[in-house]
């Protein structure tokens, strides 16, 4: 098997956790190679929001322009019950470099991340798929299978940012922990028969769950739901836009849920996980190999960014001189926060809350929104 150079750091995966990561090493002058069995970026519809922890690592890369230039401006999230009760949890004023967050498609922001990490001289290898992973006391060796045939990569460290189905976590041996897999949503983007407000997601409650409603750069919007315990729809089956827009119809907004023309359908069920350990020795995990959450609130790729931050100054410190309690204080930081990030991203007290104001008095419904609309967003401060 042929080998290859050596490097400081191996990242297994050029999903956006992984590339983010990749730059903010490279930023700091590590030597970092990120492989990923895909031979291009994965262009199907997922993470569409951006919070300040990931905008503010943007701007710390130099990308805060280029990133702006592929997303809306958002300060609002809704909420609406059937009979018409409206709630908004308003997100200006809370600092940051955007007042509020950002809504953006992961296929742009990815991109922005890839061509950065070749700009700063990563190894970029994509069609390269991680098999084996041999780590010992001092470095990591790692076994890679492509069409070019088998290689081996030694470094220092090795990052699973291989997401949800990491590979690098089942070789580890190591657990998720928590529920699911639980309920199924149906993602649809096109473009809407109604326009949403600028600036807003809408959160629609009603008896059959609850859907987001999204906008999108270029006037599209993305429609996800229902969150319905009901739902399950399993890993490679195909939805059609018709089945899917029927799914959404059961809540009965009528045309402020409604596509004049998807362009995209997909659907995914929740699972509300964490690895049972994030470092082991060597190898840390990261992203969604470490945590999968419910989608409200748009965290999981956030979570995720906020692992390679608390990752890349970390690693720079252990390569200087190794200190396992560098990680073991990563692992806790970083589980603690992914844990209270699943309990925020339970959308079900946000729809007894809902179905249930008519029992609260407004201000406290418009305070236990407000509350729960800056947490999504701020998971930093809500750690
Ligand atoms: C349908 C869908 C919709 C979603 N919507 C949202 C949303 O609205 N908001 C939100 O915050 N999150 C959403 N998510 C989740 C979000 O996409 C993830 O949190 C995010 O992509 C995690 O990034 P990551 O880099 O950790 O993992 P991923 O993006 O999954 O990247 C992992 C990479 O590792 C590669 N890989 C895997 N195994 C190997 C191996 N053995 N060797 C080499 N490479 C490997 C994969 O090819 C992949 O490119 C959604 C997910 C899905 C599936």
């Amino acid at each position: 098997m042929a080998r290859t150079a050596d490097v400081e750091v191996l990242i297994v995966g050029a999903g956006p956790v992984g590339l983010m990561l990749t730059c903010l090493l490279r930023r700091r002058g590590i030597s970092c190679a990120v492989v990923d069995r895909r031979t291009g970026i994965d262009l199907r519809p997922r993470a569409i929001t951006l919070h300040r922890t990931a905008i503010d690592l943007f701007a710390g890369l130099g990308l805060l322009e280029a990133l702006l230039r592929v997303s809306i401006p958002m300060d609002r999230i809704s909420f609406h019950a059937q009979d018409g009760r409206e709630f908004v949890g308003r997100l200006a004023g809370q600092g940051g470099i955007v007042d509020g967050y950002l809504n953006t498609l992961q296929p742009s922001y990815q991109a922005l991340l890839l061509e950065e990490a070749r700009r700063l001289g990563a190894e970029v290898r994509l069609g390269a798929e991680v098999v084996g992973l041999a780590p010992s006391e001092h470095s990591v060796r790692a076994f890679l299978g492509s069409p070019r045939g088998g290689q081996i990569m030694d470094a220092a460290f090795a990052v699973a940012a291989d997401g949800a189905t990491s590979t690098v976590r089942r070789l580890l041996n190591v657990e998720m922990e928590g529920k699911g897999p639980t309920r199924s949503y149906v993602l649809l983007e096109g473009d809407p028969v109604l326009a949403p407000p600028e600036g807003e997601t809408g959160l629609y409650v009603g008896d059959a769950g609850m859907v987001t409603l999204a906008p999108l750069p270029a006037g599209k919007v993305r429609i996800a739901g229902p969150a319905d315990e009901g739902l399950r729809i399993e890993r490679g089956d195909e939805i059609s836009a018709a089945s899917a827009a029927a799914l959404i119809d059961r809540l009965g907004f009528g045309q402020r849920l409604l596509l004049a023309r998807a362009d995209r359908v997909t659907h995914y069920t929740v699972r509300q996980q964490v690895a049972s350990r994030f470092d082991h020795g060597r190898v840390l995990l990261a992203g969604d190999a470490a945590h999968l959450n419910a989608p409200a609130g748009g965290q999981g790729v956030n979570l995720g960014f906020g692992d390679a931050e608390a990752l890349a100054w970390r690693i720079e410190a252990a390569l200087g001189a190794y200190d396992a309690g560098l990680f073991g204080s990563y692992d806790d930081e970083q589980r603690h926060l992914a844990a209270s990030t699943i309990e925020q991203a339970d959308v079900f007290p946000i729809v007894q809350a809902i179905r249930e104001h008519s029992t609260l008095s407004d201000r406290h419904a418009q305070a236990l929104l407000d509350q729960r609309a800056i947490a999504w967003t701020q998971h930093r401060a809500a750690a």
